[in-house]
């Protein structure tokens, strides 16, 4: 089960998680520090470190903020060495709670092995049941567990463990590993999320974006390929493809919402996308206004883009307060029913007496897209028009991003004239699934070979469900061979 901290939030799709690795300084638990810092907004529940020395690790994890948690000076000292891994978590799978707050550290036979993941396996569960009843004891209720149980149950150097466990896995997984002497970095065979590497002076690292890279002054080396696991050890670096090759399907939200706009990703700029993104929603859904205003801060550059586009002006009409925290707040149900209003305010000045058009990235229940129309009428609007950089989300997503169920969907349950009525707007306008792929450089998608994963919008899904399917699956066949 999942739980949700902040009230205000609930509508929203939420961040999945970042992860971070670095190997060859002796300040690695502090680069890791910034690496999550600058990597906040892709979880906010919790964050952990794993560091060692060659000879120990070192663990700290605990729910909070990255700044809150690693911002005591006695918490750093404890973490010293030449290499380590981190983890901020936004919970998809297991319920929030420390016991779930990533990196996973374990001894094996081998040693000791800390792992932080980004994504969501689809056969978890299936999995899981089979190695409990194989005596296997569960310390969490996270899917990344599965892959630590799975290594325990392999045999040979990690690295052959790893490959092993990892070709019983389905789904969206990006991994760092720590071991004393090994740093790992590895992508699922689709690429679904994520990851990239970097160095600074001898120093490997990897993040899942490349602003991480950016704050502790370490050059990109490249995108880690999709079903890649690199290596990294006193020898060098080591790059092998170990899985089946398949078709890549990089997560397409994360240029429209979930990336900081500063991050280059696939090598594209989430900026540059999201401008672009604004640009065909402008061509593909004009209207005759007085003012384009984004809804902070994911709408912004698309909202540049729809204004440039159209020769609309565009103003913060809108202005958001940063300082709403996830969990200091326990609201009264006054306090509550301001919602909306706590981190967003109308700027009155640019929106009274005008034909506003609003730039959002989503709607997910619409809650969120009601309240918000309903302030800036409030604020002296005399049309509200709505525009949304990606197309309707009327799927859920299986693969980190936690979606809720289909049928709490706005776009599932309703048409987009019936969409509109119900956020109060006077028309409603989603950048198609075409032009969004022409924001990123394609000439349309292809509907044989996709480029990237858009299954949230298309409900075309390029990695099984397998745990939300009846059945054995083939996996689960191979893991009861492997073992026997
Ligand atoms: Fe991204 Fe949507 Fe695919 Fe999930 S379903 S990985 S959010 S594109």
């Amino acid at each position: 089960m999942m739980l949700t901290t902040n009230p205000f939030d609930d509508d929203k799709l939420h961040e999945e998680c970042a992860i971070f690795g670095i190997r060859g300084t002796k300040d690695a638990a502090a680069h890791t520090v910034l690496g999550l810092h600058a990597q906040q907004h892709r979880g906010q529940e919790a964050t952990g470190i794993v560091s060692t020395d060659g000879d120990e690790f070192k663990v700290h994890r605990a729910m909070g903020h990255v700044g809150d948690v690693f911002g005591k000076p006695q918490v750093m000292e404890t973490l010293e060495g030449i290499a380590a891994i981190g983890h901020n978590r936004y919970s998809t799978t297991g319920e929030s709670g420390l016991r779930n707050v990533q990196p996973i550290y374990a001894d094996f036979e081998f040693g000791g092995l800390a792992l932080a993941h980004n994504g969501n396996l689809t056969n978890a569960l299936q999995l899981r049941k089979e190695l409990v009843h194989r005596g296997s004891i569960f310390q969490s209720t996270t899917d990344t567990e599965v892959i630590v149980h799975l290594l325990a149950t392999s045999r040979g150097p990690v690295t052959e463990r790893l490959i092993t466990a990892l070709r019983l896995v389905e789904g969206a997984y990006s991994l760092v590993l720590l071991t004393k002497r090994k740093l790992i970095g590895v992508r699922d065979p689709r690429g679904v999320r994520p990851l990239v590497l970097g160095k600074l002076g001898d120093a490997y690292i990897f993040a899942s974006e490349s602003v991480a890279l950016d704050i502790i002054g370490a050059e990109k080396v490249r995108d880690v390929e999709p079903g890649e696991m690199i290596t990294i050890d006193e020898n060098g670096i080591n790059s092998q493809f170990p899985f089946n090759r398949q078709e890549k399907r990089f997560c397409i939200f994360e240029y429209v919402y979930f990336a900081r706009p500063d991050s280059v990703l696939e090598n594209k700029s989430v900026y540059e996308a999201r401008k672009r993104i604004g640009e065909e929603l402008a061509r593909e859904n004009p209207v005759e206004a007085d003012v384009v205003v984004p809804i902070p801060d994911s709408g912004v550059p698309s909202a540049v883009g729809y204004a440039q586009e159209s020769g609309i002006p565009f103003e913060y009409g809108i202005i958001r307060n940063h300082y709403v925290g996830r969990t200091f707040i326990e609201p009264t149900d006054e306090i509550r029913h301001l919602g909306v209003k706590l981190k967003h305010n109308a700027n009155r000045h640019y929106i009274e007496g005008k034909r506003v058009i609003l730039v959002d990235d989503s709607i997910v229940r619409g809650t969120t897209s009601r309240k918000i129309v309903e302030m800036v009428r409030e604020a002296g609007a005399t049309e509200v028009h709505m525009r949304i950089t990606s197309p309707p989300t009327a799927h859920s997503c299986y693969y980190g991003v936690d979606t809720p169920e289909r049928q709490s969907l706005l776009a599932a349950q309703h048409n987009i004239k019936e969409m509109c009525k119900l956020i109060g707007a006077d028309s409603l306008g989603f950048v198609s699934i075409d032009g969004l792929y022409r924001a990123m450089g394609e000439a349309n998608r292809d509907k044989e070979h996709p480029q990237y994963c858009d299954a949230c919008f298309t409900g075309d899904y390029p990695i099984e469900n397998v745990d939300a399917n009846s059945g054995d699956s083939a996996k689960l066949t191979l893991l009861r061979e492997q073992v026997r």
